[in-house]
């Protein structure tokens, strides 16, 4: 069938990107989908970090690539193998597909499926296939998925089923951002409740992080960024203190606030003075934690 999708010719291209343009849209032909794999309209899907880095190199893949990977939509055809899902079931799509048999996802961790970050690396479904061509050229995939597109063909395995009554751009976000964030907290570092936590860096994952806290019951909820308006947000969600890093004395001040630092801090800014600034406020004992969820998947810790 034909499909519109927005692909990423070659990685690298310099900002701002109106201009160079490192997208286009294009018509391409999607294959039907295969053995365990799904037929999927594409209904909301988000720009995460992640597809930039790809555009801007620091994640280096193969193009062309089919962007985006944060995304909902509806089953609109299943492949053979496929007795769970049906057509009309609303779906988020998940940036690792795990495969259920290697050693992380027997260990009941599939964030960390070896070969689902292989084959996300290699640009292909979970299959080892790509199902996008533009003539007759095969086009890579994003993550499994390549949600930037009107329609999308993944593996059974980079798909949830949801309660439909849900709004599709909201499921979007579950499929990266809460992920990430609330998945560091909760099933990472396994918060408790009374523990001291900070997040340094309010992007998306940031934020679903600091709900994470919140739902954990985490008593001390610091947030950090440079934006005074992800503060104000910040503290709608339940922050219970604010700190600006641009002001030199933010370290001292959030150590005071804390009794010496807070149990867990996780970076969630992706940039290297947000890293510093989160080890510095880890108390001693503490841990401070680096969400790294499209390279690895892993959660690096490091203790004081
Ligand atoms: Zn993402
Ligand atoms: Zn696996």
């Amino acid at each position: 069938m034909k499909v519109k999708s927005a692909v990423l010719q070659t990685i690298g291209a310099q900002s701002p990107y109106k201009e160079s343009m490192p997208l286009l849209i294009q018509e391409l032909e999607l294959d039907p989908p295969g053995h365990e794999e799904i037929l999927v309209e594409i209904k909301a899907a988000g720009l995460c970090h992640s597809d930039l880095s790809v555009i801007n190199g620091s994640r280096p893949r193969p193009t062309p690539m089919a962007l985006g990977h944060e995304a909902a939509g509806i089953v609109v055809k299943t492949g053979e193998g496929i007795t769970d899902l049906q057509v009309g079931d609303h779906v988020v799509c998940i940036f690792v597909p795990a495969c259920g048999h290697c050693p992380p996802c027997q260990e009941g961790r599939p964030a960390l499926c070896e070969e689902g970050a292989r084959v996300n690396q290699d640009g292909t479904l979970l299959s080892g296939e790509r199902r996008l061509h533009h003539d007759q050229d095969y086009i890579y995939h994003h993550l499994g998925v390549s949600a930037f597109s009107t329609f999308a063909v993944t593996s059974r395995h980079s798909l949830v089923k949801i309660d439909p009554t849900i709004p599709f751009e909201i499921a979007a976000l579950f499929g990266c951002a809460v992920m990430t964030g609330v998945g560091a907290v909760i099933n990472t570092a396994h918060i408790k409740m009374g523990n001291s936590v900070a997040i340094v860096g309010l992007g998306g994952v940031g934020l679903s992080a600091l709900i994470g806290a919140v739902a954990a019951g985490a008593n001390d909820i610091i947030a950090v960024d440079i934006n005074p308006d992800k503060l104000a947000f910040a503290k709608e969600l339940g922050a219970t203190h604010v700190f600006n890093s641009n002001d030199s004395d933010a370290v001292t001040q959030i150590k005071k606030v804390t009794g010496g630092g807070v149990e867990y801090a996780f970076e969630t800014g992706g940039a290297v003075p947000a890293m510093q600034v989160a080890y510095n406020i880890t108390r001693r004992g503490g841990t401070t934690l680096q969400p790294d969820s499209h390279i690895r998947n892993i959660y690096s810790r490091f203790r004081r």
